[in-house]
């Protein structure tokens, strides 16, 4: 079974797709933390993507297709969890064809409803306990970058509910309970 976890930043995707992994098997595949390793082992493309994430912006479509097609050729295990991708309307078409060519699909698209306010606090929170546990903050979790990633994801990802309404595999969950009622729901959606 393939899902997608879709959301605005802060929604809670990593959270929910790591528990996913433990519990059901599946693989995580987090567009997001594969350019955040390419940054940290200071790839071509690491560097090249460094000051878009910065500043909150969606790297090129090209970028992140590529990386989710290297991904398809290895092991399908339980299914494949995509998180924080697709992100435009031509990655969600670039995964249809992927999927297709090895034979499978999409079982779920999961979009996960909060509402803006309750993000600016979680991501700024995220910040400032990384901070707080020694680490450092994720260079994009402060509020001018979350501005943009915001805006970002109602121009170009928000019109993935559209589309995967119409293509007839898209459920709602609530995303502001605790963690626990959030797997829960989603466990709704996967075992109904
Ligand atoms: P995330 O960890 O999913 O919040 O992603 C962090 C940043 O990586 C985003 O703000 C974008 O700059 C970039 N990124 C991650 N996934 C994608 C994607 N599917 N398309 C474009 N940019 C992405």
């Amino acid at each position: 079974m393939n899902i997608i976890l879709l959301g605005p930043p802060g929604a809670g995707k990593g959270t929910q797709a790591q528990i996913l992994v433990e519990e059901r098997g599946m693989i995580q595949l987090s567009t997001g933390d594969m350019l955040r390793a390419a940054r940290s082992s200071g790839t071509e493309m690491g560097n090249k993507v460094a000051a878009i994430m910065d500043a909150g912006e969606l790297v090129t479509d090209e970028i992140v297709i590529g990386l989710i097609e290297e991904k398809l050729e290895g092991d399908h295990g339980g299914g494949f969890i995509f998180d924080g991708f697709p992100r435009t309307l031509a990655q969600a078409d670039a995964l249809g064809d992927l999927l297709e060519k090895h034979g499978t699909g999409l079982s779920h698209v999961i979009a996960m409803e909060v509402n803006d306010e309750a993000l600016v606090g979680r991501i700024l929170n995220r910040a400032k306990e990384a901070v707080a546990a020694g680490g450092t903050a994720r260079a994009d979790d402060n509020e001018e970058s979350l501005k943009i990633r915001l805006m970002e994801y109602y121009k170009k990802t928000s019109p993935l509910l559209g589309y995967y309404h119409a293509k007839g595999n898209l459920s709602w969950v609530p995303g502001l309970g605790t963690i626990d009622e959030v797997t829960g729901s989603i466990a709704g959606v996967l075992d109904s």
